[in-house]
């Protein structure tokens, strides 16, 4: 167990988790699909609210300047968390779906038919929908990296996915089903040698790891608040300037206009030329808070507890008869997607939730990832700071008994 961390008191800024689901405690084991929110978090909601509501980046008066200036806080806030070079560089998205969506669209529109996209078997449906959307459009097509028994990428494979018609990569940081953590810097070295520029999927990434984008050298990088202690309805697209610069803006409105007249309109310098219309300015100001809390925490203390949990988990579960864990890399992140025997992921997930235990079950919105399995799902468990071994050892306990129930 981590020394740093206080998990007793840490739990206590979640009033959720004193909740109780058919009598049982509530064990959250459903964090890579959304984490639990902080009181610091939630005050800073409050406040904004109550205190300091006003559009933002439109008004002279004191409470616009006030709500502007938390805007503007937070997103210098990321820009020294991921180590961007200018705060231009940070656009604040609805999340990272949307984040990934104005990638494909305005980069989209520089491609060409029979252009292809490298994409990653471990995607999520919103590092490949996007790119397929395109597609409609132009003839580009995805070629797909294939993924071990292991759940780790085939790096020789992957190069030797380019051609001369590549013109961009989109993976995943940390896969939200297997954990793996891809070897991200080394893929983007191999793509910048073929002249192709890389987003990354870092939505599981944020939330468990210290990501720096000028040590990645990544073009792009999308990630969400909402799973890093955060609000919902919040992410973030870090984008390369230059790469900025060169694309169409995403959505038009408000805010992102310099001068407008019915005859021709000219854009908004970077980062408002990507953020039409009213931001959610009250979730982005408590995103702010959400990058403090973890900071306060430390990253490494963080890590280093997950990894704890993970570890105990993966142990216990393997005792279970008819266990199969998907994405066993040494080092990955703290999700553990399991079956057992031909129980399905539904009913396993159903019979864990009559004893409190919130888990994720089905595709998990990777149905390709699905598919090379050969499952139709999986059930899923994902550690946040705030579990302990106390949960640990009830989940795997419960398993056990669902298990013996078939
Ligand atoms: C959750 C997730 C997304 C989508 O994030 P949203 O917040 O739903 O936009 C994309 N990729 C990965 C790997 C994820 O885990």
């Amino acid at each position: 167990m981590s020394q740093q961390l206080d998990i007793d008191q840490i739990r206590a800024q979640y009033p959720i988790l004193t909740r109780k689901i058919d009598g049982h405690d509530l064990i959250y084991l459903d964090n890579a699909a959304t984490s639990q929110t902080p009181r610091c978090v939630v005050q800073t909601i409050e406040d904004m609210y109550y205190m300091h509501k006003a559009n933002v980046h439109r008004g002279v008066h004191t409470i616009s300047q006030e709500a502007t200036d938390r805007v503007e806080a937070t997103r210098e806030k990321v820009r020294d968390y991921i180590n961007a070079g200018s705060t231009q560089e940070v656009i604040f998205t609805r999340g990272t779906t949307e984040a990934i969506n104005l990638v494909a669209s305005t980069f989209g529109d520089m491609l060409y038919n029979g252009d292809e996209i490298i994409v990653t078997a471990m995607e999520h449906h919103s590092n490949i929908v996007p790119w397929q959307l395109i597609g409609r459009r132009k003839r580009v097509r995805l070629r797909v990296v294939p993924v071990s028994d292991r759940g780790e990428c085939d790096l020789d494979a992957y190069e030797d996915l380019f051609t001369d018609s590549t013109r961009f990569v989109a993976l995943a940081h940390v896969s939200n089903v297997l954990g793996t953590v891809n070897p991200v810097k080394e893929m983007i070295a191999i793509a910048h040698r073929h002249g192709v520029p890389v987003l990354i999927d870092g939505a599981q990434a944020m939330p468990h790891m210290r990501v720096d984008v000028k040590d990645l050298d990544c073009d792009f990088y999308a990630f969400s608040s909402h799973k890093m202690y955060g609000p919902t309805g919040v992410g973030v697209l870090y984008g390369k300037r230059h790469w900025l610069n060169t694309m169409a803006p995403y959505q038009g409105g408000g805010e992102m206009i310099g001068n407008v007249t019915f005859e021709h309109t000219t854009f908004a310098d970077l980062p408002f030329k990507f953020e039409a219309g009213t931001p959610d300015y009250v979730d982005v100001a408590a995103f702010g808070a959400a990058i403090d809390y973890i900071k306060e925490l430390g990253m490494e203390n963080i890590a280093a507890h997950e990894h704890e949990l993970l570890e105990e988990a993966t142990r216990e579960l393997l005792e279970i008869p008819g266990m199969r864990i998907f994405g066993t890399q040494s080092g990955k992140g703290a999700v553990i997607s399991f079956l057992v025997g031909d129980i399905s992921s539904y009913d396993m997930g159903l019979l864990l939730d009559k004893l409190g235990i919130a888990v994720r079950t089905g595709h998990h919105c990777a149905q390709p990832l699905m598919q090379r399995y050969g499952v139709q799902g999986m059930v899923r468990a994902s550690f946040a700071v705030y579990n302990t071994l106390d949960e640990v050892h009830r989940f795997t306990a419960a398993v056990k008994r669902v298990a013996g129930m078939f």
